[in-house]
């Protein structure tokens, strides 16, 4: 049987800054990846927003994560020349109840180490943004865009100058955890013995762990799929910073981002779904689009809202249920030596991704 030192299940954005960060370190790093190419799961299909840290709990790995991610993640991409943009973002009330909560959020920015947030009155967003309607408004200057394509590939590049290798259209179906190895079997049936395992499996990786014997079930929380639909704007983009609403239940509200070419998008809404695989943006959700936008920019012209795509947060609570922060389990907590699974890497995993591998190679 072949051995590795290191192995990563998934070559989403996680999964392959974990294994860059654990090959710099001099380990061998083998990334199983189950589809034909590198990100194309939930990493291909977000907002490609690079978060400041505003909206996590205070002490969660998400606040945490997220802030010390999104200054390596600044640092690297100018480091290496992936477009990004630091756009700026505003957070819009647009009722008075809002601009309540708006003070809120700006004391647990301050709580999470995010100072460069400014309190606006209507005047000043709307001199920054003259077609926002708004009562006030949070202005987060550490907010920006990132090519999160160009990024994945500087991670894999990055893997590769260090020995490291990806090796496609192989998923894992199950392992067996054992004292001093874990034996991983692909769905070929080719069996590799790891020192080291990660499980960045996504949206699967739930499914996953459940298929390692020897790790007790009570590690493995529930799935929940909820989607997110966008509809991308015909025409110019009305505003050049990013437009959020105060956040709703279970993601951000319907916030219009902009990509690196200036073009705009609403979105993601969010639609609980059964299966990890629902992924066809149904066009008529785009009617409630419209009024959800019109409170922030009342000049949404009829039509101009066109389905776009759909990505899947990988929940571990369910609808209704409180916010769950990541849940990164390594052999501390479920007590097989060398696994570390990764679950619930929803929003913000993007920004948080260096922040993340940096995080496992500290539990292995
Ligand atoms: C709608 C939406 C908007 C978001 N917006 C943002 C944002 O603006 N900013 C931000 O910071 N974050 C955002 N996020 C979160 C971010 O996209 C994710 O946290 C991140 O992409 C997760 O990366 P990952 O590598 O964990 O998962 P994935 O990208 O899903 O990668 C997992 C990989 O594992 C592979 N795999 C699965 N099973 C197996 C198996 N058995 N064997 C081998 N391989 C397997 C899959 O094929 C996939 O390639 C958003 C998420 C969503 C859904």
């Amino acid at each position: 049987m072949d051995q590795m030192d290191c192995v990563v299940i998934g070559a989403g954005v996680v999964g392959l800054a974990v294994a860059r960060a654990l090959a710099l370190q001099g380990r061998e790093v083998m990334v199983l990846e189950a589809a034909p190419a590198i990100g194309i799961g939930t990493s291909s299909r977000n907002s490609e927003v690079i978060h400041s840290g505003i909206y996590y709990a205070e002490g969660s790995l998400k606040a945490s994560l997220c802030v010390a991610g999104k200054a390596m993640l600044y640092d690297y991409c100018a480091a290496r020349g992936i477009g990004h943009s630091r756009c700026s973002k505003l957070i819009v009330a647009t009722s008075d109840a809002q601009v309540a909560q708006l003070h809120g959020m700006l004391a647990k920015a301050v709580a999470n180490g995010v100072h460069d947030l400014v309190l606006l009155t209507r005047e000043q967003a709307r001199a920054l943004e003259p077609q926002l309607e708004c009562l006030a408004a949070l202005h987060s200057p550490g907010t920006g865009i990132v090519d999160s394509h160009a990024l994945m590939l500087a991670l894999q590049g990055d893997l590769h100058n260090a020995g490291g290798l990806v090796v496609l259209n192989t998923p894992l179906a199950q392992a067996e955890c054992a004292q001093g190895a874990i034996t991983l079997i692909a769905k070929d049936g080719t069996e590799l013995q790891a020192n080291i395992v990660v499980n960045a499996a996504g949206l699967h990786a739930q499914v996953l762990a459940r298929r390692f014997a020897g790790l007790a079930a009570q590690f493995v929380p529930p799935s929940h799929y909820a989607k997110g639909n966008y509809f991308t704007l015909t025409g110019r983009s009305p505003f050049s910073r990013l437009i959020y609403p105060v956040p709703e239940a279970a993601g951000l509200g319907v916030h219009m981002t902009i990509d690196l070419a200036r073009q705009a998008k609403f979105g993601p809404d969010v639609q609980w779904v059964d299966s990890p695989d629902d992924l066809l943006v149904d066009p008529a959700r785009g009617d409630a689009f419209y009024a959800e936008v019109r409170k922030y920019w009342p000049a949404l012209p009829d039509g101009a809202l066109m389905a776009g795509y759909a990505g899947i947060r990988p929940k571990i609570q369910a609808p209704g249920e409180p916010a769950r922060d990541f849940l990164i389990q390594g052999p501390a907590v479920h007590g097989v030596p060398g696994l570390v699974n990764l679950f619930g890497i929803e929003s913000p995993g993007l920004t948080s991704s260096l922040a993340i591998g940096k995080y496992v190679c500290q539990l292995v």
